[in-house]
């Protein structure tokens, strides 16, 4: 999924290859996809964007914006876009085809699940995950610092677990299950952990890892079990994620444990992350 590191990948690759460009055509939906939400009518969607030129793209959270002059495109979740130089063969599939003037083109193809939408600017703010993508203090802002960390804790959040405090609520937009096992390997905290049993110095680990973990996601231009817009994995190796297989820790050689957990996998080194 689309997560805060890749967001801010893509949203800088969309701006080397599209910004300044106009959209002469934008097809959504040609191959129905269970799990690809829409937001608004797609019937609008080509009136919205064609003719339109694209001013930016930027990263909310774990949202990709595409701001056009009067409308905004918006990618979450699995709807990764993929560039194509002009003349290059076309995915058979997809979700969204968005072609420029100039012939070249993005496509959206979702895998497991992804959002995608075209709208008037501002007209779909009402959308609570939107709004809190907006909205969201980024982890790797310096607004985000440790009083700001403590400060999401309180008597309903303490008696959270750490996967639940952290990738849960929105309380941290972009910061979801795809993140979350790496940050909390580097803090040596297991998922399950109740926040309100951590030590000080636990806390401190946390925080610092969520920070450092997610620069360095940033930094390396996502993780390499996502692609980037030109389809190359991203440059972070994940320690824990379906890419490790073999299922050995990283860090210790003890062995990982997959289960499922709050929707989804977790993975944890019950060696390096006790409970
Ligand atoms: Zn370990």
């Amino acid at each position: 999924m689309i997560e805060i590191p890749e967001a801010i990948t893509l949203a800088a690759q969309l701006n080397e290859t599209v910004k300044g460009k106009t959209i002469q055509n934008l097809v959504a939906d040609s191959s129905p996809h269970k799990f690809t939400w829409y937001y608004g009518n797609i019937e609008d969607y080509a009136a919205l964007a064609i003719g339109k030129r694209v001013e930016a793209a930027n990263a909310y959270n774990g949202r990709v914006l595409v701001e056009l002059d009067g409308a905004e495109l918006d990618l979450n979740d699995g709807a990764f876009p993929r560039y194509h130089e002009p003349d290059a063969k076309l995915p058979a599939k997809h979700q969204l085809l968005v072609e420029f003037t100039d012939g070249s083109a993005i496509t959206a193809t979702v895998a497991m699940y992804g959002g995608i939408g075209v709208y008037a600017k501002g007209g779909n703010d009402d959308n609570v995950y939107l709004k809190a993508a907006k909205e969201a203090v980024s982890p790797l802002s310096e607004e985000f610092d440790f009083k700001f960390f403590t400060n999401l804790l309180n008597d309903k959040t303490a008696k959270l677990s750490a996967k639940a405090f952290l990738a849960t609520e929105q309380r941290i937009p972009g910061l979801g299950n795809g993140v979350l096992h790496d940050i909390l390997l580097n803090a040596n905290i297991h998922p399950k952990k109740k926040m309100n049993t951590l030590t000080d110095a636990q806390f401190s680990d946390l925080f610092a890892s969520v920070k450092s973990t997610l620069r360095e996601m940033t930094e390396l231009g996502g993780r390499d079990v996502t692609r980037d817009l030109y389809g190359n994995p991203g440059g972070y190796v994940t320690m824990l994620s379906k890419n490790n297989k073999l299922l050995i820790c990283p860090r210790c050689g003890g062995a990982v444990t997959k289960e499922t957990y709050l929707g989804g996998s977790v993975y944890y080194c019950s060696h390096c992350q006790k409970l």
